[in-house]
């Protein structure tokens, strides 16, 4: 039989699990807020449980943990990246950052991810394997316990394809929610899509307020899907749809990424096109320059040129802002770390 990972389990989940081994539903909700609150996960010492019990429990679940296994602090600012090693012994990668709203967590959904986008070094090796909610919430409550202070906002931004493990993704969202256990609001949670159209109508449907942020990137169909092989699947009109079903269904305003590429998609012409697409959704852009990785020769354009593709887009009545680049003395952009300690071990 397959055991049953504990910390991955909703709420409701866990009620369930203690009413099917015959024991009263409310010894679920002291398991949940041990994990989630209270973010210990060594159930032995949970003296609300008998000996007995926790027995029981354990002959039929696991509990699944994270171990740092290198950070990187960064000199400028309150940066931190970690590397975590998996039970299966995968790396994935985090970052905390501090900002004035309150500190974030970037967090990952996959081992590795199977979108191919050219310029992003997560995807260099395809899809290793999904991560589940218990690997998900405890990248949060391992930066927080490092660190000391707590997180209020999640981006789920490191690598992977959120959407592609959405039945993961989902739970963890519940999981830091439930105000049993961390309460994390759902407005501070963001999640970073590639845009897998028929997903973003089936988050629609869950109506829940999460801020939705779409990777652009180009707004031409040929030139998209040239850096971004799911973009062959949906065109940017039915991308486009989506967005603004998702928008109008859960009244929250979106995001575009744009990720600027010297020469690529950083002209005039995409200046036009793009607000034109954007002209009458509720949206905002985020503009990243590229950061550069090995397997992609393009380069990021200059400070300059970034900040007059901004103003371009705001004198046509597009809010837009730039990424603040956060802790750039460690930032080798997202994935790379990973990669260049797996190469080498
Ligand atoms: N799979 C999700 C999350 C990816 S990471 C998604 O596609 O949205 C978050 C953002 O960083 C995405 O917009 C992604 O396209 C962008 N990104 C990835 N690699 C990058 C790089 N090397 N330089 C700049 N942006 C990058």
């Amino acid at each position: 039989m397959n055991r049953i990972e504990l910390n991955s389990m909703t709420l409701d989940e866990l009620k369930n699990f203690m009413i099917k081994i015959d024991e009263k539903s409310y010894r679920g909700e002291q398991v949940f807020t041990y994990f989630n609150r209270n973010k210990n996960l060594d159930i032995n010492s949970l003296n609300q449980l008998s000996k007995d019990l926790k027995k029981k429990i354990l002959e039929i679940s696991y509990i699944n943990r994270l171990e740092i296994f290198r950070r990187f602090d960064s000199k400028i600012d309150n940066t931190k990246k970690y590397l975590f090693i998996l039970q299966d012994k995968n790396i994935i990668e985090s970052v905390f950052m501090e900002y004035k709203h309150g500190n974030t967590a970037c967090i990952s959904t996959q081992v590795g991810c199977r979108m191919g986008c050219k310029f992003c070094a997560s995807t260099k090796e395809g899809l290793i394997r999904n991560l589940t909610p218990a690997e998900m919430v405890n990248q949060i409550y391992m930066m927080e316990k490092d660190t000391g202070k707590d997180i209020s906002n999640v981006v789920l931004m490191g690598s992977g394809e959120p959407l592609d493990n959405y039945d993961n993704v989902l739970k963890f969202i519940n999981i830091i929610h439930d105000e049993k256990g961390h309460n994390m609001s759902l407005r501070n949670i963001t999640l970073s899509t590639s845009g897998i159209v028929p997903k973003i109508y089936e988050l629609a449907k869950e109506n829940l307020p999460i801020t939705l942020s779409i990777s652009l990137h180009s707004p031409f169909d040929d030139h998209r899907s040239n850096i971004m092989p799911i973009a062959k699947r949906y065109s940017i009109a039915e991308l486009m749809k989506a967005c603004k079903y998702y928008g109008e269904s859960t009244k929250r305003r979106l995001t575009f990424e744009y990720t600027l590429i010297e020469n690529i998609n950083d002209g005039e012409n995409e200046l036009k096109e793009l607000s034109r697409l954007l002209k009458d959704i509720n949206a905002h852009v985020n503009l990243i320059p590229l950061n550069p990785i090995k397997e992609y020769p393009e380069e990021r354009p200059n400070k300059e040129h970034v900040e007059r593709f901004q103003y371009n887009l705001l004198k046509r009545n597009i809010p837009v802002t730039i990424r603040r680049e956060m802790g750039s003395d460690i930032s080798a952009s997202c994935g790379q770390l990973r990669r260049s300690i797996t190469d080498k071990e």
